[in-house]
């Protein structure tokens, strides 16, 4: 899998050094920072509006690269203030982004890859397997794109890479993402504040962590034996539970930040007693908060979330074990906020109109 390489250079997928030496030949490396600037913190949307970089070189930073990713496809605004775009790539893959309104947060859910391999039962990301990784660019551009919804007074305070694709899967093109996001020159968002969501992939999680730089890590469990989760998210057959708990282990003791564990509840399949019984057992002597939700319907998947009493229960078990838990509030319902759900009904109706 690689990203598409018949195009002009995305400017996004350049690092900051690279594009210094760019820059250093066409007026000074200094310049790279200033662009930068232009791309990550001002909002606009070609080269030629950058008014304090030379004309000739914003004519030459025209004529080498491409300065959006994608087009925007889709725009879904929902009720509760959630904004999703359905996003083209430049090779016509599809996929989606979000953006998220709660009192002064504004957070923004970003994808890693075009389609996911992991195949979770519950999931429309995974649905039609995966189609390729996305450059660093790529993963970028999302930002950029969700960014330019926002009036200038309001920024991006958080970022979760939780979106379509597994993150670690594709650690190549997100590490400079994330570096991007945490540099002072780039977004500048604190590590706190940018949150990776992985299925449980020990190496990368190590790997991950050896940067020293303590993102949130959210380890997406659903399930507290290995029989159960085996059926819930297959790859777990080729992992299992105990390596993905001992790497979650080692990423807190190497950073000091507390891991999420995300349980998505299915009703009738891991919502019971037992099963919160068990996940207490798991959790209880780690530095552990557990983040339950609902399941969001997808209309080709027979599964649904457990109603509100059932999941409440399962908290109280969970917090009568010592686990810390809370329920996800749902965003966006009347949008199709199931991740995935609307790249796959866009690709099931072909024949609708876009927006350009
Ligand atoms: S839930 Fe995440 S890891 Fe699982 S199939 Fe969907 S996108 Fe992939």
């Amino acid at each position: 899998m690689s990203s598409s390489n018949n195009f002009r250079p995305l400017i996004t997928d350049l690092s900051r050094d690279e594009l210094k030496e760019w820059c250093v030949p066409r007026g000074g490396g200094y310049r790279a920072d200033q662009i930068r600037r232009w791309i990550f913190g001002k909002r606009v949307h070609d080269f030629e509006s950058m008014h304090d970089v030379p004309a000739a070189l914003r004519t030459a930073l025209t004529s080498e690269f491409d300065f959006f990713a994608t087009r925007i496809s889709r725009h879904l605004v929902s009720t509760d203030g959630t904004e999703k775009l359905l996003l083209e790539l430049r090779d016509g893959e599809t996929l989606e982004c979000v953006l998220m309104r709660e009192e002064d947060r504004r957070t923004v859910c970003i994808s890693t890859q075009v389609g996911c391999a992991m195949g979770c039962v519950f999931c429309a990301s995974g649905l039609l397997g995966v189609k390729r990784n996305l450059s660093t660019g790529e993963i970028l551009d999302q930002i950029l794109r969700l960014d330019r919804l926002l009036p200038p007074t309001e920024r991006i305070t958080n970022v979760v890479v939780m979106g379509m694709g597994e993150p670690l899967a594709n650690l190549k093109a997100l590490l400079p993402a994330l570096h991007t996001l945490n540099a002072p020159g780039g977004m500048g968002l604190g590590a706190r504040r940018i949150t990776v969501s992985t299925v449980g992939l020990p190496e990368k999680m190590r790997e991950l962590a050896a940067t020293d730089i303590p993102f949130h890590l959210a380890v997406s469990l659903h399930a507290p034996n290995d029989l159960l989760r085996n059926e819930i998210v297959p790859v777990n057959k080729n992992i299992g539970i105990a390596e993905i708990l001992a790497a979650a282990d080692d990423y807190f003791d190497r950073t000091g930040r507390r891991i999420t564990y995300e349980y998505v509840l299915l009703a009738g399949v891991n919502d019971q007693d037992a099963h919160a019984d068990e996940l207490g057992r798991l959790l209880r002597r780690r530095n552990a908060h557990v983040n339950l939700i609902p399941m969001n319907s997808v209309s080709t998947i027979a599964l649904e979330a457990p109603g509100s009493p059932r999941t409440q229960h399962f908290v109280e078990v969970l917090k009568n074990a010592g686990v810390n838990a809370t329920v996800r509030k749902r965003k966006g319902a009347d949008i199709d906020a199931a991740c995935g759900q609307l790249r796959l009904s866009a690709l099931q109706t072909p024949d609708v109109v876009l927006e350009s």
